[in-house]
């Protein structure tokens, strides 16, 4: 493995993941649900296999039904208007579309921000692009995880290239505010800075929150690549079918890297998805509340349990701190030893936020559960975490 890769070894939702079967634990570990998306949207699947479409290698951007049907939601949703043919890319999920972007963009040597704690992938695709990553910490502000704009301000160097954003974000569950945004953008137009912002999670947010698209802001359209995915939207994770929205000249680029990736993927789930994201607004707001009740059922579980619960906004991921568990299962509050026991003693897997860090002692007390999964798994994983105290 070359150094580049060294320090990544094996990603933390393939080992926990792998954990939860060996030792026959409720998963709560990596984020995929565990009922299937829209039964129609199946069907239209099954259909585009049947029919022969997308059998053989799609185009490179992606099927134009797909595409159309990508700009028509940026279009109805945000009121962003995007040409399908020049700004649209389909990619092989999000996970592509992050890898293609960040190969494409960053220069070796360059400084790319993210925001800490970060989806795994950013920080191994910024190495693997020979960037540095600058990470800016989230931390705990009246029970949320906030972004210090000084900080961010003062990450930026003559060496920046781009600033990688992700709301509503992964693992903390924050939804960044309109002022937050707005701050953001201000700072990115005023250091002419290439933001690249991860929306994956844009449709699952709750309460008074609202997901607000960073290219929507001003100065933003030009200087943004948005990405998002049918994974998270439309409970498909396994289709593996995401895009980048931007202008022509970055799509193009982003497209240079994809071609020598994937070069094309996910044929007829590409049409499949195109009739997803033409569902009438019922389903988005059918599948939000759903997830709402999921969040509430279980943070009330591990509040109970004991933890400290940081009512998550967006996604469907809750963080807690096990600190105030005490010694139960690890020394001091540490998440690693916290996750590793777990699944022996209470049958449930959890994620480590540590992982997310590089400053890991920040996150050394932080512990994720996913809340994509039936009612009834809900339940008695709640339950199964109550007998630890
Ligand atoms: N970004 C974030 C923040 C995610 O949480 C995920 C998936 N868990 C991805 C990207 C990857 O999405 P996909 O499955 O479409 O590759
Ligand atoms: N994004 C999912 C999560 O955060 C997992 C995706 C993956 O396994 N790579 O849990």
């Amino acid at each position: 493995l070359n150094r580049r890769l060294a320090e990544f070894g094996t990603t933390i939702f393939a080992e926990m993941s792998a954990l939860a079967v060996a030792t026959g634990s409720i998963n709560l570990g990596q984020g995929f649900p565990d009922t299937d998306g829209p039964e129609a949207i199946r069907e239209a699947a099954v259909r585009a296999l049947r029919d022969g479409r997308g059998n053989q290698y799609p185009p490179g951007p992606g099927v134009p039904e797909l595409r159309t049907a990508i700009a028509a939601h940026q279009e109805r949703r945000y009121g962003l208007s995007y040409d399908p043919d020049r700004e649209v890319l389909v990619t092989a999920g999000a996970t592509e579309a992050i890898a293609a972007t960040l190969l494409a963009l960053v220069e070796p040597g360059d400084e790319v921000i993210a925001l800490e704690p970060y989806y795994d992938s950013y920080a191994a695709c910024i190495a693997m692009a020979g960037g540095t990553r600058v990470p800016v910490t989230l931390r705990p502000h009246e029970g949320s995880f906030r972004l210090d704009l000084e900080e961010l301000r003062a990450a930026v160097t003559p060496r920046t290239r781009l600033l990688l954003v992700n709301t509503p974000h992964n693992p903390t569950g924050t939804v960044l505010t309109r002022e937050e945004l707005t701050a953001v953008a201000r700072l990115a137009v005023e250091r002419d800075l290439l933001v690249v912002t991860d929306e994956v999670y844009e449709h699952l947010v709750f309460d008074d929150a609202e997901h607000l698209p960073l290219a929507s802001f001003p100065g933003m359209r030009e200087r943004t690549v948005s990405i998002g995915s049918a994974g998270k939207t439309f409970s498909f994770t396994g289709w593996k079918v995401g895009w980048v929205t931007s202008t022509p000249d970055l799509v193009t680029a982003v497209r240079s890297a994809k071609q020598f990736l994937t070069y094309v993927a996910s044929g007829p789930f590409q049409y499949a998805v195109a009739e997803a994201l033409s569902l009438p607004d019922t389903y988005f707001e059918a599948f939000r509340e759903d997830m709402r009740v999921k969040r509430d059922l279980l943070s009330a579980g591990l509040t109970e349990a004991g933890f400290k619960v940081f009512r998550p906004s967006g996604t469907y991921f809750v963080t807690t701190d096990i600190r105030p568990l005490g010694a139960v299962l690890s020394e001091g509050g540490d998440g690693f030893a916290f996750c590793r026991a777990l699944p022996e003693r209470a049958g449930v897997v959890a994620i480590p936020n540590a992982v997310f860090y590089d400053h890991r002692e920040e996150g050394a007390p932080f512990v994720r559960f996913a809340f994509c999964k039936r009612t009834s798994v809900l339940e008695e994983a709640a339950a199964r975490l109550k007998s630890l105290g």
